[in-house]
């Protein structure tokens, strides 16, 4: 039995991580082409994002979360998981009462918030700390994974499903899927800043509605620190001034001493979206499953993703988690 990836993106690579570690024979289909991963902040924010999203949904990021900790040991190298967890903070008394709406626990002073991360500006008002909601660095990530799987990685370009011989095709192209299957998936817009400052200026993952605009801020153990993401109808690649000026505009108002950090990268990706926001996990047609349309969360859903769709390539039942999740649910 043989299994072809159709796309190495994080989705695709963790899928053919778990089918090899159970034995199975796989090739990745990879046309070399960065995907988001290369832009994800890496935020595992299964209660941050709880707000926007359905049950389903919910519970998927929350079994996914759990498997952070041990997906991220099976790869053998610091790939960037921690665990110091996310400050969700609100500025302004507006902020304050929009962003409260979403917080479960009750909101810490602003002092205990600045004895949290002591590089926060006197002028947010309040927050909240989101232990459960963690960060891994997703270019690592998919580093370890090319490493673990190189010799099974074939940089080709799939135009059509037929060109692949398999016993069963994982389309797992992210934005590439609907060209390659006709579903629905379209690709959303976001610029993504990285900065680079003193390791240790800031402490937490930070979620922030400033001046009634959402900004998060991703401090890496090296200094990278993380700015996104505009979320924008579009498939274009430009960054625009606009976006770099809210952006930075934001951070700063946030942690003040952003303003000396080097300005390293200025990035555009594409999520993977759906019409109803949530992936597009299971059967398409016989021999042929799909992975895709993880949008604004596929970094954190990697790991559940691998595992169920692994079951269903080795002819497994398919787990209930699965249900609300049929690919071919818009037909
Ligand atoms: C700005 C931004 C911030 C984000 N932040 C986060 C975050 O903090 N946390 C989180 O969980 N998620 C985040 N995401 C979402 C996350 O990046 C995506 O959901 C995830 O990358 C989807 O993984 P994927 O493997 O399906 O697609 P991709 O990562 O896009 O990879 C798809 C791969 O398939 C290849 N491919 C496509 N078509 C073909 C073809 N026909 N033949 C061969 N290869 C093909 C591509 O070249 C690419 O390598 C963010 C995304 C963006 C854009």
């Amino acid at each position: 039995m043989t299994v072809a990836v159709v796309g190495g993106g994080i989705i695709g690579l963790s899928i053919a991580w778990r089918l090899v570690s159970r034995g199975a024979d796989v090739t990745i289909f990879d046309d070399g082409v960065d995907g988001a991963w290369n832009v994800a902040a890496g935020m595992l924010a299964p209660g941050g994002e709880a707000a926007f999203e359905t049950p389903a949904l919910v519970g998927l990021m929350k079994a996914s979360a759990e498997r952070w900790p041990s997906f991220a040991s099976s790869l053998g190298v610091d790939v960037g998981y921690d665990e110091a967890g996310t400050l969700g903070l609100a500025v302004t008394a507006d902020d304050v009462a929009s962003a409260s709406r979403e917080w479960s626990t009750p909101p810490l002073r602003p002092s205990e918030l600045r004895e949290l991360e002591p590089a926060l500006s006197p002028r947010v008002r309040a927050g909240v700390y989101l232990p459960a909601d963690r960060q891994v660095d997703p270019r690592l990530v998919v580093a370890a994974l090319r490493d673990r799987l190189a010799d099974r990685i074939v940089a080709k370009r799939v135009s059509t499903l037929d060109e692949v011989d398999a016993t069963t095709i994982v389309v797992a192209a992210g934005c590439g899927t609907a060209a390659l299957t006709g579903l629905p998936v379209r690709p959303v817009k976001g610029q993504v800043l990285r900065l680079r400052g003193e390791p240790g200026l800031i402490r937490h993952v930070l979620e922030a509605t400033v001046d009634g605009r959402s900004v998060y801020i991703v401090p890496r153990a090296d200094g990278e620190i993380v700015v996104g993401a505009t979320q924008e109808e579009r498939s274009d690649w430009t960054v625009t001034a606009g976006g770099v000026y809210d952006l930075l505009r934001a951070a700063v108002e946030l942690v003040p001493d952003l303003a000396e950090c080097a300005l390293a990268e200025t990035l555009v990706g594409h999520r993977p979206g759906t019409p109803d926001n949530a992936p597009l996990l299971g059967v398409l047609r016989e021999g042929v499953l799909v992975a895709a349309g993880h949008f604004r969360n596929g970094v954190l859903l990697a790991p559940v993703t691998a595992d169920l769709i692994a079951d269903l390539a080795l002819g497994g039942p398919a787990d209930p988690m699965l249900d609300d999740f049929a690919p071919g649910r818009f037909a």
